[in-house]
């Protein structure tokens, strides 16, 4: 397939891991370099295709971010769809990875087992055809995601205003990329080495939308899209601005990634959205600036305001940490629920709900040894 199959060829993954063991030999690093990669894409392609088995033993160790959309959804969120979805006349769509996430008492899946009508879309603009189809019904979509995702809920949003149709409305919890990095990286661990950024939200906001990493936190930073030969492109990259002695953001992933992004996507997210303030972020606690709401103007798509909507509120997050995961404190196995309590078909934690998840990655692929 073109665009895949050229950047997971044997022989380009080859002359690239030569090129970086070279490069690490030259570095030499007294202990392994912290390398965090934040999206859970990443994560993913770096156990699908064994990159972690492939570099010289006890040279990199892979720091797992915060970027799995699902996994950071917090209780209140879950809560508060399952609270319209059991309004009558009300029809809960969202994406099917989000039904297993639990809420404080229960799931959207448990919830719509006890009658709740709760149904899969696989965009925002399933939500909207039943719209169409059901005039009859509230439809409301539980919108989730990062900027990758907020341009096609924005488009839909305004097509709905374009087409009237007035029992359509948004459950909106798309959050920001860069607040939660900057959540991270404020911490006092992990001490890293370099940055993994990831390309999907480059796409949209821009290789510029992560300067702030090697401008404020001295970190190295490369762009990656989610293929072999991407990810060790750029290890490539950050490896050679530490042995320059360099910081900056790096655009490995220019076949689909701009400097300043992509406008059409950016002009929607700019009419639709504007800055929630401090939200909710499971296993992170609470992050300022880091979602978005609808504009007043789009008040009536609104469905907390439509409904008024007001779950009971979460005492708190659960005592699991799925946080120190995502701080790159910890490591998956190192969580004693791993594999025992919290596994893929009965997850205790978020971060193995998701196929996006750190825990599910170490899960699914825990007969490599880790990274
Ligand atoms: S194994 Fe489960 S409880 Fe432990 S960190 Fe991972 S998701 Fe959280």
């Amino acid at each position: 397939m073109r665009y895949v199959d050229e950047y997971r060829a044997p022989d380009a993954v080859r002359v690239l891991l030569d090129r970086v063991s070279g490069l690490l030999q030259e570095i030499a690093p007294a202990s392994p370099l912290q390398i965090m990669e934040f999206c859970g894409g990443h994560t993913h392609a770096i156990f699908r295709f064994g990159l972690h088995q492939t570099l010289p033993e006890g040279s990199v160790e892979w720091v797992h971010g915060p970027g799995c959309p699902v996994c950071v959804l917090p209780r209140e969120s879950i809560d508060t769809a399952i609270d319209l979805a059991r309004r009558p006349g009300v029809t809960l769509t969202t994406f099917g990875d989000v039904l297993r996430v639990p809420g404080t008492r229960q799931s959207l899946l448990q919830a719509a087992a006890e009658g709740a009508d709760v149904r899969v879309v696989y965009s925002p603009l399933d939500a909207l055809a039943l719209a169409r189809e059901h005039p009859d019904r509230e439809i409301v979509f539980l919108a989730i995601g990062f900027e990758t995702t907020m341009p096609a809920t924005a488009l839909t949003l305004l097509q709905a205003v374009r087409e009237g149709l007035g029992n359509f409305s948004l459950l909106c919890r798309h959050i920001t990329t860069p607040a939660a990095v900057r959540a991270v990286l404020q911490g006092p661990d992990p001490a890293l080495d370099g940055v993994i950024a990831p390309g999907h939200v480059a796409t949209v906001l821009g290789s510029a939308a992560f300067d702030f990493i090697p401008r404020d936190y001295r970190l190295p930073v490369v762009v990656s899209g989610f293929e072999p030969v991407d990810l060790l492109h750029a290890l490539e990259r950050l490896l050679l601005q530490r042995l320059e002695g360099r910081c900056a953001v790096e655009n490995g992933y220019a076949r689909a990634v701009r400097e300043q992004g992509l406008p059409p996507a950016l002009d929607a997210i700019g009419r639709v959205y504007e800055l929630r303030g401090e939200a909710g972020w499971r296993g992170l606690g609470r992050i300022a600036d880091s979602a978005v709401r609808l504009r007043t103007e789009y008040a009536d798509f609104d469905a907390e305001r439509r409904f008024g909507s007001r779950p009971t509120p979460a005492s708190g997050e659960e005592p699991l940490p799925c946080g120190e995961v995502m701080r790159g404190r910890l490591r998956p196995p190192q969580c004693p629920w791993f594999g025992t309590r919290c596994r893929p078909d009965a997850p205790l934690g978020a971060l193995m709900v998701s196929a996006e998840g750190a825990c599910a990655a170490y899960h699914r692929y825990r007969g490599s040894s880790a990274p």
